[in-house]
């Protein structure tokens, strides 16, 4: 029997939580597909601070380098904690550390609403009730946020800040791949966002992204301007399935994207790098203001564990599987707080986990 190493780290808030529920789905993957995951729990965040005074311990990323994949949680302190040894700067050390240690320059998340949803949107009724499915594809460790120099200089009238907006070739093209492949195996259409009639970096990326195009005839490429994307998306989000945008770009709009759907506690993320390496996470955040009470929503973390079976080990059937036992549910009028409206049966974290996993097992 084939044998995958998960890790997996919690974190704090609600991941302890939301991870119990997502193992409890892997482990029915588990016998229904005749694998095997040997998960390795390690400590990140706040919850590793006690013991080791860092949120990224040597013995966590040791644990993730003899791994084939990560498992995340989320980590974050509440609010008015936010300033204190154990919690200050936490989400850099451990997300942002990661990210580095393992190279992960590519970050999907994927923006779905479900028609059985779609009162949570904010869009107009008659745009959100046909749902959408898009896959926001975001460079994630070139451009503005990291180009060098930057900094500040001068004082009074005569300050100035600056950063730099810079890609390589490598970088662009190695981003655009990721879209291209990925959208083969979706509904085969890249819209590349980008701002070229104004940023020469972006000239750039758009002959880069338009040659690499080129490799990919059998999906469908276009350009789109970054301030038209943004309001294309609450037009007529139909129109997107892939999104590949630069960090920027993708920060915003994958918010934007995200925020359509109504609900954080649904939508799942992946970062992956070279090779079928990846962490898997919600695309929210502890959400410390209902941690322990056995009421958040688990989906985002199901449908991360989800994203690591179709990204790092191609169990596409178990990963459509899953999808599949969600939507149903949904469907079915099963709902977590976040997602309940009138008319609908309120489950807390673990039932609307036994309600997948029975449709799972079916
Ligand atoms: P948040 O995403 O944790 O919460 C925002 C709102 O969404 C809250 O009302 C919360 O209850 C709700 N929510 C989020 N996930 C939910 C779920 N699965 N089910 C039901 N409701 C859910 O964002 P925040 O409140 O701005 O931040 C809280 C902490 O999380 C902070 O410490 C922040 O730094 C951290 N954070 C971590 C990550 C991460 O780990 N990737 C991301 C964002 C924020």
């Amino acid at each position: 029997m084939e044998m995958k190493r998960i890790a997996v780290l919690p974190g704090d808030g609600i991941g302890p939580e939301v991870m119990q529920v997502a193992l409890k789905i892997l482990d029915a993957v588990q016998s229904k597909y005749n694998v095997c995951f040997d998960y390795r729990h390690a400590l990140v965040g706040g919850a590793a601070w006690n013991d080791y005074g860092s949120h990224l311990p040597e013995e966590t990323l040791k644990i993730c380098r003899e791994s084939d994949a990560i498992l995340f949680g989320s980590v974050g302190g509440p609010v008015r904690e936010q300033d204190t040894d154990k919690w200050r700067g936490v989400e850099v050390h451990s997300l942002l550390g990661l990210r580095k240690a393992f190279e992960l320059y590519a970050n999907l998340r994927p923006a779905k609403l479900y028609p059985a949803l779609a009162f949570a949107s904010p869009l107009r009724s008659d745009i959100s009730q046909k749902g959408f499915d898009i896959l926001v594809v975001r460079e994630l460790t070139g451009g503005i946020y990291f180009g060098q120099p930057k900094g500040r200089r001068g004082s009074g009238d005569a300050e100035t800040a600056f950063d730099t907006m810079l890609y390589s070739r490598a970088e662009i093209r190695r981003i655009a791949k990721v879209a291209f492949e990925v959208a083969q195996k979706r509904r085969r259409k890249v819209t590349s966002v980008d701002k070229a009639n104004v940023l020469t970096t972006m000239v750039f990326w758009r002959q880069v992204v338009e040659e690499t195009a080129r490799e990919y005839p059998d999906v469908e490429y276009e350009p789109m301007y970054v301030d038209n994307a943004a309001m294309q998306l609450t037009k007529n989000p139909q129109q997107f399935d892939v999104m590949l945008c630069g960090n920027m770009f993708g920060d915003i709009l994958s918010d934007e994207a995200a925020a359509l759907t109504g609900s954080l506690g649904m939508l799942p993320s992946a970062s992956i790098g070279m090779g079928k390496f990846g962490m898997y996470e919600p695309g929210g955040g502890s959400a410390p203001d209902i941690a322990g009470q056995g009421i958040a929503n688990p989906i985002a973390q199901i449908l991360s564990a989800a994203m690591l079976l179709r990204y790092s080990f191609g169990m596409i059937a178990a990963t459509e599987d899953i999808e599949h036992a969600v939507e149903t549910v949904l469907n079915d009028g099963y709902r977590t707080a976040d997602i309940w409206q009138k008319g609908n049966r309120k489950v807390g974290t673990a039932e609307m986990g036994d309600q997948i996993l029975k449709r799972l097992e079916s």
